[in-house]
């Protein structure tokens, strides 16, 4: 295949483009980060691929991203001598979203561009964010490894299609090239890009440089030298001192390692020595992914081992249940060469992972237990986001429940919200004289558990009841079994018993009752027999004639709907 051949995109490719362009142009400058942030990925991943395997730095060891642009041609070039793209590299990453789930995210997309906007976004805008500004791309490429003939030119308008030919190239790695649309000119400026780099990319830890530019006395203009400068820091974020970092270049870091395009609700930045040393700077993202819930998505962790960058998604580095969890983990013990299996065996990432999960959580409490307003609204906003994946902690974290139990909020009877906003401390600082129990209803919707009859006895004694609508709950609730020594104990299950809530009185009146029905219940007992198991007279309603309820050893109404479903 050497001959130039022209390809389609992906469906969605081009309505990304498309709306990209109108949507992000009030953020054009972001185009600059998004491709330095390629080339620094690029760059990664050759020091991954040559540690065992050196020649794949032929004579070029030094690693950097070179920024240029020519006034004349109106175009900016972005160069890295990272890993490069073969042919089918080029085609499979360049002309298509590998990222499952992006078919619903497109569905999503309402039309209102603002709105469209910040879910574009969420998704991530990457490569094709040059379209923002160029009217044509071109991309000159070579993977490490194969030899000069082997370049690959790509190239678009941004439409409906690309081509693709072979191409000598004398160098490893990347040039994109951006042909500016009309009106860009402003860009085609060494104080402009430099200023767009120290604002975006100045975390990337690869120099970035730039052709010098000097006043020439006698011409009596800037002129452009041979001579090279480095424009950002070029030191790797993580390992430096949190008083060297501002907070926007926290937040832009956050967006390079998840190529989020929002801020970050929250981070925590530590290096910890003792018998595992390793530097963590983990952040809290503002919203949930749109493939939150798909079991194949990429993770969040970046690991590196003394600076190098060794792979994305170490899933083992954190636990399922905070999968949202973006950021970087450095080791200083593990082997450069270590590999997934290791990871998985390896007590050190156990001692990591362990950490990390109570940064993280400790991250969590912070905000939940703030007194500024500011902290408050920013713990509502995580648990709307994540709250339903927290709870899976409780189940799958036993070393860690009492501090997950903590930072749960429910809706409940106390409030006419379905806001999930109640903690359970709340809830036990608002309980009745004599009741030691805390009581929950689950049901399928807020409204439904809203209106269970179960609750008519709890309202006429003034007790608050957790509504609890989440698919997780159930699930949740069979390794939630108490909370600070009180019971949990759902509204629904048989022989309810409100313990010292009812009076001496109202329990002889109840077993009177009991005892005269006797004759009518044992009848339908057996009209019933093989539908239902018992039949009581109940107290605890006090509009609704009858209910159904669950064995207090049986699996909950709710469950065994849902178990159903799940075709058990
Ligand atoms: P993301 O960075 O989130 O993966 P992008 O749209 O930014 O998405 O880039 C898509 C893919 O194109 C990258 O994952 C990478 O495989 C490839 N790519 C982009 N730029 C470069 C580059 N400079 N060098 C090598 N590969 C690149
Ligand atoms: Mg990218």
């Amino acid at each position: 295949d050497t001959e130039k051949q022209t390809l389609g995109f992906q469906a969605e490719v081009k309505q990304l483009l498309q709306l990209m362009i109108h949507s992000l142009y009030s953020n054009k400058e972001i185009f600059l980060r998004e491709l330095i942030s390629n080339a620094s990925d690029a760059s990664d991943k050759l020091r991954f691929e040559a540690i065992n395997n050196d020649a794949l730095y032929g004579n070029d060891h030094e690693l950097k991203i070179k920024v240029s642009f020519d006034k004349a041609a109106r175009t900016i070039t972005i160069s890295d001598n990272g890993i490069g793209m073969s042919r089918d590299e080029a085609i499979s990453h360049l002309g298509t979203i590998a990222k499952s789930g992006t078919k619903e995210f497109f569905g999503k997309l309402s039309g209102d561009q603002q709105a469209d906007a910040a879910l574009i976004g969420q998704f991530g805008v990457g490569f094709y964010s040059g379209f923002i500004v160029a009217d044509k791309i071109t991309v000159e490429t070579r993977r490490a490894g194969l030899d000069a003939a082997h370049g690959v030119r790509w190239e678009s308008a941004g439409e409906g299609d690309y081509s693709i030919e072979q191409i000598e190239k004398p160098s490893r790695g990347t040039d994109i090239i951006l042909h500016l649309r009309e009106g860009e000119d402003e860009l085609l400026s060494s104080w402009k890009i430099k200023s767009i780099i120290r604002k975006y990319s100045d975390h990337i830890s690869l120099p970035i440089v730039m052709a010098k530019e000097e006043w020439d006395e006698e011409k009596k203009e800037t002129v452009v030298k041979d001579e090279l400068e480095t424009v950002n820091q070029a030191s790797a974020l993580w390992a430096r001192a949190k008083s060297d970092i501002t907070p926007e270049q926290y937040e832009e870091f956050y967006k390079h390692v998840s190529h989020d395009f929002a801020a970050p609700l929250t981070h925590t930045h530590n290096r910890v020595e003792g018998r595992s040393e390793y530097t963590q700077l983990l952040y809290i993202p503002a919203k949930a992914p749109f493939d939150l819930w798909d079991r194949n998505k990429r993770g969040g962790i970046k690991l590196y081992v003394k600076r190098v960058f060794i792979m994305d998604d170490a899933e083992q580095l954190m636990p399922t249940y905070l999968r949202f969890v973006k950021g970087v983990i450095d080791s200083a013990d593990l082997p450069l060469n270590v590999s997934r299996e290791i990871l998985q065996e390896s007590r050190d990432v156990k001692v990591i992972r362990d950490g990390s999960t109570k940064r993280v959580i400790g991250m969590l409490e912070e905000l939940a237990n703030a007194d500024e307003q500011e902290k408050k609204d920013k713990y509502a906003t995580f648990w709307t986001e994540f709250g339903q994946v927290l709870k899976e902690g409780v189940g799958e974290d036993a070393a860690n429940k009492d501090r997950l139990a903590k930072l749960l909020r429910f809706a409940s009877t106390n409030a006419d919200s379905d806001e999930q906003t109640v903690s359970l401390a709340d809830y036990v600082a608002r309980m009745k004289e004599g009741q030691d129990k805390i009581y929950y209803a689950t049901a399928d919707s807020y409204k439904a558990a809203k209106n269970s009859p179960h609750l008519e006895i709890f309202r006429k004694k003034g007790v608050e009841v957790l509504l609890m609508t989440d698919r997780v709950d159930e699930w949740m609730l069979s390794f939630l079994t108490e909370f600070e020594g009180k019971e949990l104990v759902s509204v629904a299950k048989g022989g309810l018993d409100l313990g010292s809530l009812e009076d001496e009185a109202e329990k002889k009146e109840h077993e009177e009752t009991e005892t005269s029905y006797k004759e009518l219940t044992e009848k339908m007992k057996a009209a019933l027999a093989d539908k239902a198991k018992e039949v009581r007279v109940t107290f605890r309603l006090t509009d609704s004639p009858a209910c159904l309820v669950a064995d207090e050893h049986e699996l909950s109404g709710n469950l065994l709907r849902m178990l159903k479903a799940a075709g058990q």
